[in-house]
Order: C-alpha cells, then sequence, then structure tokens
C-alpha cells in the first residue's frame, strides 16, 4: 500500500474477505474462522486462512506467503509468532473497522499489548471500489445476466394460488441447476399489498389476480453481484391506480437513467428521479435513497441519495431503483444496476420494464 509509509504504519491488516479477495485474487468466506491478509512495509505479505483452506490459497495467489492454523491452535498466537519473525515488535497497525469485530480486535490487541490499533483503512478500501475495472465489470454483467434469468423463471412460475416462497423456490432451483450457487442476498417475491411493505419478507401469501409481483434479487458471479427488481402485473387489467404508480415510478427510473452522467453529484441524479414523483403528490411514498453503489458486494459506497455531493465517476457501478410504496395498496419498484461512462449508464439487466399483463407471461 502507497500510504503505508506516509502513516507509518508496521502492519495492514485486512480482514474482509471482499478486500482480501480483491487485493490477492483470493475469494473465501471463513465464516467463524480467522482469514486475514497482512502487508508490511518491507516485508512479503502473508495471507493468513484456515488449514482446511491452505491449497486452495496457494494455488491462487503469488508473491505473497500463505500461511495456516489449525482449529486445535491459536491463531493470535500463530499471527504473532509470524509478525514478530518479520522484525516487527511495538507496532503501528492499520485495521478495516468497518469489518474487524470488537472480538478480533481484542484477541490482536492481547497479543500485541504495545500494538497501536487506531487507523483505519475501511474508507481507503471504500474509496478504492468506486470504480471497477473492465474486468470487473465483465463479471458484473454475467451477474446482471441472470438475474434477468432469475425474473424470467419467476415470471413463468406464476399462477393465480401460488405463494411468494414458492415462487423463491424455484427461482433458485432453476439457477442453481444451471450452476448459480449463490444469490446476492436473501430473494425477495412479493405480492399485492405486501409489495408496499420496502421491507417485506416472501412468506404463504397466495397470488391473487389484478395485483402486482414484485422481484427483487440477483446472483453472485465469481465474486461480483448483481440486484434487479421488476414490478410485474398479474392479471387481465391493472387499475387506474395500479397504472398511474407504475408508470410515474417508470418514468423516473427512466430519467435517471437517461440523465446519469459523469460529473453529476450523486445528489442530482437522486433529484432527478424524486422530483419526478414528488411533481405528481408521491414524493413522501418514495421513501428512501435512489440507489447504492455495488460490485464485491450488494451494497458498497457510496448512496445515491439527496445530500451526497460526490461526484459520479467513470466505471462506478450503482442501482437506479425508484420505488412508490403506498401501505396496504400497492408497492412498485424498478431497479437496474450498471456502470456509468462517458457515454452514459449501461444497465447490466435487460428484462422488459414497460407495464404489461403477465398472466400468460410468455406462455403464448
Ligand atoms: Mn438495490
Ligand atoms: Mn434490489
Amino acid at each position: 500500500m502507497s500510504d503505508m509509509k506516509k502513516n507509518n504504519i508496521d502492519v495492514a491488516f485486512f480482514s474482509d474477505p471482499s478486500t482480501i479477495h480483491l487485493m490477492t485474487g483470493y475469494l473465501s468466506e471463513p465464516h467463524e474462522r480467522i482469514l486475514a491478509f497482512m502487508i508490511f512495509k518491507d516485508a512479503t505479505p502473508i495471507l493468513f486462512t484456515p488449514a482446511l483452506e491452505i491449497e486452495d490459497a496457494k494455488a491462487t495467489v503469488s508473491n505473497i506467503q500463505v500461511e495456516s492454523y489449525l482449529d486445535t491452535q491459536n491463531p493470535w498466537e500463530i499471527i504473532q509468532t509470524l509478525i514478530i519473525s518479520k522484525g516487527i515488535l511495538h507496532s503501528n497497525w492499520a485495521i478495516e473497522k468497518q469489518h474487524l469485530t470488537v472480538q478480533k480486535l481484542e484477541a490482536l490487541q492481547e497479543f500485541f499489548p504495545r500494538g497501536c490499533f487506531t487507523f483505519d483503512y475501511s474508507p481507503f478500501m471504500a474509496n478504492l471500489r468506486i470504480s471497477k475495472s473492465a474486468d470487473e465489470i465483465e463479471k458484473m454483467k454475467k451477474a446482471g445476466y441472470w438475474a434477468d434469468e432469475a425474473i424470467k423463471i419467476g415470471a413463468l412460475a406464476l399462477h393465480a394460488g401460488v405463494s411468494e416462497l414458492e415462487i423463491v423456490a424455484e427461482i433458485e432451483y432453476q439457477l442453481k441447476k444451471r450452476g448459480i450457487s449463490q444469490m446476492s442476498f436473501d430473494t425477495m417475491v412479493l405480492f399485492g399489498d405486501n409489495a408496499a411493505n420496502p421491507h417485506g419478507t416472501p412468506g404463504e401469501r397466495k397470488l391473487k389476480t389484478n395485483e402486482f409481483v414484485l422481484f427483487d434479487l440477483g446472483v453472485v458471479y465469481e465474486g461480483y453481484t448483481s440486484d434487479v427488481t421488476r414490478t410485474l402485473f398479474f392479471g387481465d387489467a391493472p387499475s387506474e391506480q395500479q397504472e398511474k404508480v407504475y408508470n410515474l415510478v417508470l418514468d423516473a427510473h427512466d430519467a435517471a437513467m437517461a440523465k446519469a452522467t459523469l460529473d453529476m453529484s450523486a445528489s442530482n441524479l437522486d433529484g432527478i428521479a424524486r422530483n419526478i414523483i414528488a411533481d405528481q403528490g408521491y414524493g413522501t411514498y418514495f421513501n428512501h435513497r435512489l440507489g447504492h453503489g455495488l460490485g464485491q458486494s450488494v451494497h458498497e459506497f457510496p448512496s445515491i441519495m439527496e445530500g451526497n455531493e460526490m461526484p459520479l465517476v467513470k466505471n462506478m457501478c450503482f442501482s437506479i431503483e425508484p420505488g412508490i410504496y403506498i401501505p396496504n395498496e400497492v408497492g412498485v419498484r424498478i431497479e437496474d444496476c450498471g456502470y456509468l461512462d462517458e457515454h452514459g449508464f449501461h444497465s447490466f439487466t435487460f428484462f422488459p420494464t414497460h407495464l404489461t399483463a403477465y398472466t400468460d407471461f410468455m406462455k403464448s
């Protein structure tokens, strides 16, 4: 890390698996075990893994010392030995405060009682993730392709009387059969008034005709996430209210997609969508930010929201997801994620957005 010397840091201790993936190419979720990547000013970096991961790690990384511990060993004691072997004793550490738990920090402090653990690398890592490389964008396009496929699967499975959870199960079953092992978050399928709750969870509610079905889902593809929302109409013809709310959300979504440009502030982009909805009197029903960054994680820095004056930069990947939620009545959200460059916003997902009756969706 270029600024280690400037900040007089002896050990940069990374614990967030997505940081470790970004820096070493090695991707692993250690759960309660310890996974760490340590960088030093003048010594070979160490990737520290549970013993059961070491062969995988060695096969993935290069120019990195790979060390491990058994479940029966104290990982912190081994880390202490490794770091002392690098000639570092009374050390100045940089940690990821957004990730490292208090429990783990206390373990480090126990083995390095004279260490200083105040420097935080989390904001630096968040900044590093803002612009994606061409390779990362390719992976996100593929993640987007599978999100579109997931919505198709869900749309095809809709029929009166089916439950939200049955549709979730069908989507995930079909994706797994096609080689997608992980969703990027719990798949959301919400019907009718349940979709009017932006934090609703799928349950046993049964689908009736003439209501909306909200799908919000994504997959992980080679360590990169997708996130898409479509609200499909199940029935013959939407009511006046359903149509009005839907088209208003669609107008806000389309305007933000069309007008997103480099150097515009995140706040301005949010405003473009929000004003369209507010001008029609529905502003209070759009009660969340327009979007969020995404990449290795489905929610990353920055927020596309009012008050965030940060400029949008080239190859930033983020969501545009306006919604209107009228409690107990109707909920509509339309979300696409994409990347921004000098030509504008390029979506990763392409499932149609126009309001159509989906009773016989793709069955004809
Ligand atoms: Mn999202
Ligand atoms: Mn979403």
